[in-house]
């Protein structure tokens, strides 16, 4: 078994390819398994991507993303309920067993409000999801991007999120260590997470010192300042053991070579990641 074959790679991590050359590509560096985005569909149906995913070798580990329920109305909120649903048609579609919700923020609307509208959002999706053979992975994100992406910006967040909703089993959590590496309640929270059975996904990057860019500065593993795997060992600890999907917005490196910037990827992989 490839020493890569537990990695995964959000294809947004390789944004100028279309997914036919991502799936090659990682098939062929060893890489295990892919992580979907909704924008890989634009021109394509979902079920025909899950076939050319199986035909590859590679796993599907997810689809990324639905959410963003927080909304000034109901009718508002509805949409977000219903564009989650879409999305949560496609992940079964295309064998997609997570699905990634980042859970929205509104500017100028109190987070704990947002936080409310969340739980209320999710409580809508749960039986479709169920229905559907998907699972929901909350991502609590940075706090820079609690203005207007997220009002879920802790671990913690996350967990009380999950208890609001009544722990619901189709419910859970993905852990990106670029969201959450500076929390100093994160060993606890992931351990209160896997007692939970919430832990759903793991996230991999670096943080650059300094980022230049809020969105789409993210590092490759080694390229910066984040325990990964004391962090990896403390998933592992709580009873994760699925894969490690490297996930990596960076303007800087969709503009090099892909394939060049592939064989870096894995390098980073073999050398800073533990493989859970
Ligand atoms: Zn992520």
């Amino acid at each position: 078994m490839s020493s890569l074959s537990r990695f995964s790679i959000h294809t947004i991590t390789n944004r100028p390819w279309p997914v036919e050359r991502c799936l090659k590509a990682y098939a062929a560096a060893g890489i295990g398994g892919v992580t979907l985005w909704r924008y890989n569909f634009e021109g394509r149906n979902p079920a025909e991507v899950g076939r050319w995913i199986k035909d590859s070798g590679l796993v599907c580990t997810g689809l990324a993303r639905g959410g963003f329920f927080p909304a000034p109305d109901a009718a508002g909120r509805q949409v977000a309920v219903d564009e989650t649903w879409r999305a949560i048609d496609e992940a079964a579609a295309c064998g997609a067993p997570v699905l990634v919700l980042v859970c929205g923020a509104l500017p100028g609307q109190d987070l704990p409000e947002s936080r409310l509208q969340t739980v209320d959002g999710i409580a809508a999706c749960v039986d479709h999801a169920r229905a559907a053979g998907v699972r929901l992975a909350v991502e609590p994100l940075h706090p820079i991007y609690a203005g207007d992406r997220s009002a879920v910006v802790t671990l913690g967040q996350a967990n009380d999120l999950c208890d609001a909703l009544g722990s619901p089993p189709e419910v859970g959590i993905a852990v990106d260590a670029y969201h959450t590496w500076w929390d100093a309640a994160l060993e606890t929270e992931i351990t209160r997470a896997g007692r939970g059975g919430r832990l759903f996904s793991w996230h991999v990057c670096d943080w650059r010192v300094p980022t230049e860019d809020l969105l789409n500065d993210r590092g490759l593993m080694g390229e910066g300042c984040i325990p990964l795997r004391r962090i990896a060992g403390w998933m592992g600890a709580a009873g994760f053991s699925g894969f490690s999907e490297v996930e990596i917005f960076s303007s800087r490196r969709w503009a090099m070579d892909q394939d060049e910037y592939l064989a870096a990827i894995t390098a980073a992989c073999r050398r800073h990641c533990l493989p859970l």
